[in-house]
């Protein structure tokens, strides 16, 4: 199919999804993978009523009158439970964290009361609200995190505290980065004339990684077809899927487009977008392809806007607790940004917070070869086709993380 909507590319590409495995991993190296099953707590989180004071745990109706004194009953420690109970004009010493004793309904805390052998005279307020009720977190058996949530910090203590000290993870597919033409050069080396940097497998990779897969850079190919044809077929052997970069055009050296037509199977070609019209997507045995375009801003663009969703459908991705690479937001536009004649516009926006309403304004030069373009914006305009934005109009707009 050629010249597919954003939708449709991304829907064709679906049907030709990663393959989904998982591994079980330690807490210690859960940070930014991926859960692949839904998990449920093991335990009541609080365990036990316990004090979130260090204080005394009192009847709330002996500390009616400031100046009341109860007599000392004992103490509870963290840890170490000891079931003392509180009767009618009685006071049991508490420390934070620490179970509640029976018959005490609220806690005073240690700054107001002063202790006088064996009384405690209460000068302030018994609050019940010091009371960690159990399970008023989490209950025992309940959903806690769910499946394609990526797993930070938080999500790792919250784990721990569940009961787990491992989690079954989604396995991180190998995506295989090629850069095609025969201009490209390394970052680092000596350049000769007519050579530029190449630049997009790295953008690509640091994509790859972002979103809980592993990158396999498998440096230039120039515009051969053996050289390209030996790279692809090195990586549908070696990975789970393969990203390249440039050569899709309509031009005679445009070669990633030739082969596929030749020796792949393109499931669609062009995207009514801009930047990035011209990726390509298919299968390269029984690998799936991208054939992203060469322009810095197009690759990066394309795959925030088809490659990222097919990966996240493939993987089962949770839609808010996933990965994600940015979010959609409406913004009022405070110059005029141009449309694009019959296809969606990502032109490159600032989003700016004023007062808690967002504003976006462009900065620079919008070429698709400009990556820095995407370094001094922070987001992208989805203007829908033939469509500009006027001073003051509210569109639709994604905020870059
Ligand atoms: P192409 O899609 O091959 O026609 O390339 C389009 C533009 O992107 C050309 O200006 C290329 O020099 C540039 N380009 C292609 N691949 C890369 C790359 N990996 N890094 C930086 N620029 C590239
Ligand atoms: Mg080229």
């Amino acid at each position: 199919m050629e010249g597919v909507t954003i939708e449709d590319a991304i829907s064709i590409s679906c049907e030709t999804p990663l393959t989904r495995k998982s591994e079980i991993v330690s807490l210690d190296d859960a940070i930014d993978r991926i859960l692949a099953i839904d998990i449920h707590s093991k335990v009541n989180d609080p365990r036990f009523d316990n004090s979130s004071m260090d204080g005394w745990a009192v009847r709330s109706e002996d500390c009616q009158n400031l100046g009341n004194k109860l007599i000392i009953i004992g103490t509870n420690q963290t840890g170490n439970y000891k079931s003392n109970s509180v009767k009618s004009g009685e006071a049991c010493r508490i420390m934070t964290g620490a179970p509640m004793p029976e018959g005490a309904d609220a806690i005073v805390i240690i700054e107001d009361t002063v202790i006088d052998g064996n009384l405690v005279t209460i000068n302030g307020p018994a609050r019940r609200e010091y009371i960690r009720k159990c399970g008023e977190n989490i209950s025992k058996g309940q959903k806690t995190l769910l499946a394609g949530t990526l797993l930070s910090s938080s999500r790792i203590s919250l784990s721990a505290t569940i009961g787990y000290n491992e989690l079954e993870v989604i396995c991180k597919p190998k995506i295989a980065i090629i850069s095609n033409g025969d201009e490209l050069i390394e970052p680092g080396q000596k350049l000769l004339d007519g050579q530029i940097y190449e630049s997009n497998s790295f953008g690509l990779a640091a994509l790859v990684k972002k979103i809980g897969c592993e990158p396999v850079r498998l440096g230039i190919v120039h515009d051969t077809m053996e050289g390209l044809r030996n790279s692809l077929n090195f990586a549908s052997k070696n990975c789970d899927a393969i990203l390249t970069s440039g050569g899709v055009s309509m031009g005679e050296w445009d070669l990633v487009r030739k082969i596929m037509q030749e020796e792949g199977d393109i499931k669609f070609w062009k995207i009514k977008m801009r930047p990035g019209g011209p990726p390509l997507f298919g299968k390269w045995g029984n690998i799936p392809l991208f054939g992203l375009p060469g322009n810095p801003v197009s690759s990066h663009v394309v795959f925030t806007m088809v490659v990222f969703p097919w990966i996240s459908s493939s993987l089962g991705y949770h839609e808010d607790q996933g990965p994600r690479l940015a979010d959609k937001v409406s913004v009022i536009s405070e110059s005029h940004i141009k449309g694009a004649p019959g296809k969606v516009c990502l032109r490159r926006i600032q989003i700016n917070n004023k007062n808690g309403v967002l504003y976006a304004n462009t900065k620079t030069h919008q070429g698709s070869g400009n990556i820095n373009s995407m370094v001094v914006h922070n987001g992208l305009s989805l203007l829908p086709p033939d469509k500009d934005a006027k001073p003051g109009e509210k569109i639709e707009a994604l905020w870059i993380r």
